[in-house]
């Protein structure tokens, strides 16, 4: 590459380094762009890998959020199937795991690689044993799903395995959910609204293990037969899934480099209000913890909408540090953070901070008990909401809620408006 065509370093070629790559040629980067990704797919979305993917509605090509010719249109240098090594921050140096161990000198870096699954050790490899991050393992699960009348253990009942439930269950497969809390999703919806999830589970013929250890997977003749709890149950299954949580994908980071360049990846990639975790170096999507200027602290979301707001976010910011005359400001990332989940024929959305809320209000809309809107958040403030089978034009009023959340009584007397409306 001639020093007179600098280059930008994309590394993660997914939802968030895929916003991060068009953003870049949206506001006008005219020098080369190469976006790596370990992957060897092209850019796809993992939200209907848990739905229409598991649930057999969708092919596999569907998922792909651009076709060949529009990647081409951005005149990107594409390196899939590669994984980035390394990284040197200070020298703004990326170094793939190709054979040539290519080292891609940058004019600035854009970490978008996400998390990883989380899986219980020793479970790596046992057949039967199930993750669902990427496409392969949706797939793989799949293949068991479409054979009728599995025995399906979901270890973990966030958002994740809850609708991977409810979807083996519509299949017609005999679906055990097991989670440690009390109730399904109760970290992030608490348990009024977790209660309420687990009674719709179970009236589709979901069993619940909630409140429970997982002490073991148990194995017959090398694949998995269940699962053990620490009260001496044992869930008998054909297969399980694992959807316990995810780690962001930042050991290629580690390295005295990072060190030496301060980066601090105690929980994915530390950032700073403006994405940035050292000069010319900027995070985006789940792997990202950045400085909310508007909830004053640090945060880490593993959203759909977040991957693309925050990929372009950084792309900005980066040009704007690397020329600012051209590129203008800086500008701090303050999304409204939001996500959805679909179960069975429920649709959740929610806006703001929900998780850890010390105080849930739940506003119930008529007499069916699944639909309702609920406020989360502190002693004073709201600081989150919640919709529950809202109608389009309801859940899209609940934005503005959370954008400029208030002190409870006007942020009930809001909600009750937005909902009658
Ligand atoms: C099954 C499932 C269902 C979901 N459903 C919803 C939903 O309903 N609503 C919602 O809001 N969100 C949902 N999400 C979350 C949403 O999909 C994520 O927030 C989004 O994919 C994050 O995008 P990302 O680009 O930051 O990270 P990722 O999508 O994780 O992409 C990171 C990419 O980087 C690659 N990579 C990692 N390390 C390296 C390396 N060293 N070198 C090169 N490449 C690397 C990874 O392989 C991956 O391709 C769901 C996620 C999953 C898995």
């Amino acid at each position: 590459m001639s020093a007179a065509r600098p280059r930008i370093a994309v590394v993660g070629a997914s939802a968030a380094g895929l916003a991060a790559a068009e953003g870049l040629r949206r506001l006008g980067w005219d020098g080369a762009i190469t976006l790596v990704g370990d992957e060897p797919h092209l850019p796809y979305d993992r939200p209907p890998l848990s739905k229409q993917v598991l649930s057999g509605a969708w092919a596999p090509e569907r998922t792909a959020l651009r076709d060949a010719g529009q990647l081409e249109g951005l005149g990107l240098d594409l390196r899939l199937g590669t994984r980035a090594a390394a990284c040197d921050p200070a020298r703004r140096e990326v170094t793939l795991d190709d054979a040539e161990r290519t080292v891609l000198t940058c004019a600035g870096v854009v970490v978008a690689t996400g998390v990883r699954a989380r899986t219980l050790p020793g479970t790596e490899g046992v057949e039967g044993v199930h993750v669902l991050r990427t496409l392969e393992d949706a797939l793989a699960l799949r293949r068991r799903l479409a054979e009728p009348g599995r025995r399906l253990a979901v270890v973990g009942s966030g958002v994740l395995g809850a609708e991977a439930a409810a979807v083996a269950r519509g299949l017609g497969h005999h679906v055990t959910l097991v989670g440690s809390r009390d109730t399904p999703m109760e970290r992030v919806l608490g348990r009024e609204v977790g209660e309420l999830l687990a009674e719709v589970h179970r009236d589709h013929g979901v069993t619940l293990h909630q409140g429970a250890t997982v002490t073991a997977i148990a194995t017959a003749g090398g694949r998995a037969s269940g699962v053990e709890l620490a009260d001496g149950t044992t869930v008998e299954a054909d297969d399980v899934l694992l959807a316990i949580g995810s780690e962001p994908a930042v050991d290629w980071l580690r390295g005295p480099a990072a060190e030496a360049a301060g980066l601090d990846l105690s929980d994915g990639l530390g950032c700073d209000q403006y994405c940035a975790a050292a000069p010319g170096l900027y995070g985006a999507g789940d792997v990202a913890r950045w400085y909310h200027p508007g909830l004053e602290r640090h945060i880490r979301v593993e959203h759909r909408m977040n991957a693309g707001e925050q990929g372009l976010a950084a792309a900005r910011n980066l040009l704007a540090e690397l020329d600012g005359e051209r590129f203008g400001v800086r500008r701090p990332f303050e999304p409204v953070p939001y996500f959805w989940s679909d179960q069975y024929d429920l649709k959740l959305h929610a806006y703001g901070v929900l998780a850890g809320a010390r105080r849930v209000q739940v506003l119930r809309l008529g007499k069916d008990p699944l639909r309702l809107a609920a406020l989360y958040g502190g002693e004073d403030r709201v600081t989150g909401v919640l919709g529950i089978g809202l109608t389009p034009r309801q859940a899209r009023g609940l934005r503005p809620l959370a954008a400029a959340p208030g002190p409870w009584e006007e942020a009930t007397a809001r909600l009750t408006e937005t909902v009658a409306a």
